[in-house]
């Protein structure tokens, strides 16, 4: 029971960052509940654990017709939440997660279920099985750029499973929050199965430290160790989805238009605000030049505003204005000279960033070393293969990458040498849209994978499962030794030879098993 008061709970005020008008007022959670909400997960577990992988995807199926029948209103309040196109809205927040809760719809039973694997000779009379069982209470943390995939993705990925959850979304987007709570609820999932916890910083530390069996994390990598930490004293396993410094490595027999219209809408989608935005450009010296004039019409050639025809939004997070800017001065200060856009000094002082195309830039700026998430694309001339995959896997981070040429051996080599979670050749990002690929980072860009049948079974326990008909009294590995070791001997030696010899391998086992009587 609530022993609190009603005037303890604090309001977070709304605010559309596209317009910077207040659009709602959200209640916070108070800290005082985290362990109510365990409790109410816990208890819940036990049934929704109990039923039936088909029963369970019973109701993901109500929430995706839920979800394709208020698919406008949905894009709508995604976008007033983070500022961004609705065009963006539906096709890389509300089409990832349908797409992932039908790929689950269709995979999970098979994925989840008994498997029988191979039983070894040695292990002669017995089964053996792979088993997946739920963890129990997953914690999801969310970030607020794609607000509505990156929470309910491994939402229901841990729900098919048999878990409940527990989502704490991005304060920054908190309507959002709102919204998926309310398509559960009404999706008719059982009380307690599923809940939404609102708030920033503090509210997501309490409910780390209430000790969840699984904590799935997207969001910087600054919030990411802290976590892990936090998670480390209670050995609570995690999956950590990071940031990224994408490089697009864009050779001189590349289709250069396409790649060029890559750049920038890998650049600049979602006012860059991906982790896995194409962030820095390599583009080869004998095409440079030709390169960024294209680009720089490609890019000047952009709308940005809210009405349904414009390419971009807006930011949605003040503070991330000021990651830009300051990357920006330092550039500048050293050097560097705008393609397009504007000094940050020019900024309007609204959410619409100026798209920026930036050059004569270093390897250890700021603008090259660390995440930007924000429309700012440097562009760095490089000569041979070698160089540009130096140059790529020049940061510390690594989620994502393109490669563009014609010469698919060529492609195919440099994507094998890049230290990424993914590599897309002659196009971007696109990697994130197969449900059925692995997604996650390699150095701090994570830990982990989801989506695909990883994404699956991460929340599972891997249970091994060895059966025997009981029949025999003992086993010849058992007591007593007394004379086994010249007939273990024999048989290992018979067994594991370059060619088995199957008649010694027979003789021994059957001295053997007559030792145990
Ligand atoms: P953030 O780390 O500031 O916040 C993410 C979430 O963590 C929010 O819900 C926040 O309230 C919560 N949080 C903050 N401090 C916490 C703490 N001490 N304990 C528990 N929870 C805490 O990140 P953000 O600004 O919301 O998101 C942007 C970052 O997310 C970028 O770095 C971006 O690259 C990354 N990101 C990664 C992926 C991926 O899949 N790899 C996807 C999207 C975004």
């Amino acid at each position: 029971m609530n022993v609190h008061s009603v005037e303890e709970v604090r309001k977070m005020s709304v605010v559309a960052p596209a317009t910077g008008k207040v659009i709602a007022e959200i209640e916070e959670t108070p800290v005082y509940e985290v362990p109510f909400f365990y409790q109410k997960a816990r208890e819940s577990f036990g049934n929704w654990s109990g039923l039936a992988i088909s029963e369970r995807i019973r109701y993901l199926k109500n929430l995706k017709q839920l979800m394709v029948d208020e698919m406008d209103q949905i894009a709508k309040i995604i976008s007033d939440d983070t500022g961004k196109v609705l065009t963006e809205s539906i096709v890389a927040d509300i089409m990832p997660t349908l797409d992932a809760i039908d790929h689950i719809i269709r995979h999970a039973e098979k994925v989840l279920s008994r498997k029988k694997v191979k039983t070894p000779l040695l292990l002669i009379g017995k089964k053996s099985f792979i088993e997946y069982m739920p963890r129990g209470v997953v914690l999801v943390i969310s970030p607020w750029n794609y607000p509505l995939q990156l929470a309910m993705v491994p939402m229901i990925s841990a729900l098919a499973g048999g878990n409940s959850v527990i989502l704490k979304p991005s304060e920054v987007t908190p309507l959002v929050g709102k919204c998926i709570e309310d398509l559960f609820r009404r999706s008719g999932f059982p009380e307690g199965t599923v809940q939404v916890a609102h708030g920033g910083k503090e509210v997501g530390a309490a409910f780390t430290a209430g000790k969840p069996d699984y904590i799935f994390f997207t969001g910087s990598v600054r919030t990411g160790k802290i976590i892990q930490q936090q998670a480390a004293k209670d050995l609570i396993p995690t999956t950590l989805e990071l940031g990224g410094k994408d490089p697009m490595i864009v050779f001189d027999d590349a289709n250069l238009d396409r790649a060029v219209k890559a750049a920038a809408w890998g650049a600049f989608t979602n006012s860059g605000q991906v982790c896995m935005s194409a962030e820095r450009l390599y583009v080869q010296k004998s095409i440079y030049g030709k390169f960024l004039e294209k680009l720089k019409k490609e890019v000047n050639s952009l709308q940005q505003g809210t009405d349904l025809d414009s390419d971009i939004g807006s930011m949605t997070f003040p503070g991330q204005k000021e990651v830009v800017k300051a990357q920006l001065d330092e550039a500048i200060e050293r050097g560097a000279k705008l393609e397009t856009g504007l000094k940050p000094s020019d900024w309007k002082g609204d959410m619409f960033l100026p798209l920026t195309v930036i050059t004569e830039v270093k390897q250890d700026m700021k603008i090259i070393q660390e995440e930007s998430f924000g429309p700012l694309l440097p562009v760095v001339p490089f000569d041979t293969e070698e160089e540009a995959i130096e140059y790529a896997n020049g940061t510390v981070f690594g989620l994502n990458a393109s490669v563009w040429t014609r010469d698919k051996a060529k492609a195919r080599r440099v994507a094998s040498r890049l230290v990424s979670g993914a590599v897309v050749i002659n196009d971007v990002i696109i990697t994130v849209a197969n449900h059925g690929l692995p997604f996650g980072g390699t150095k701090e860009s994570g830990i982990g994978r989801y989506h695909s049948e990883a994404g699956l079974r991460i929340f599972c326990h891997e249970k091994a499962i060895m059966e025997d008909m009981g029949f025999m009294k003992s086993e010849i590995q058992w007591y007593p030794y007394k004379g086994k070791y010249p007939l273990f001997l024999k048989l290992f030696q018979s067994y594991f030879a370059e060619k088995r010899d199957w008649l010694n391998f027979a003789k021994n086992y059957i001295a053997l098993l007559k030792r145990n009587k």
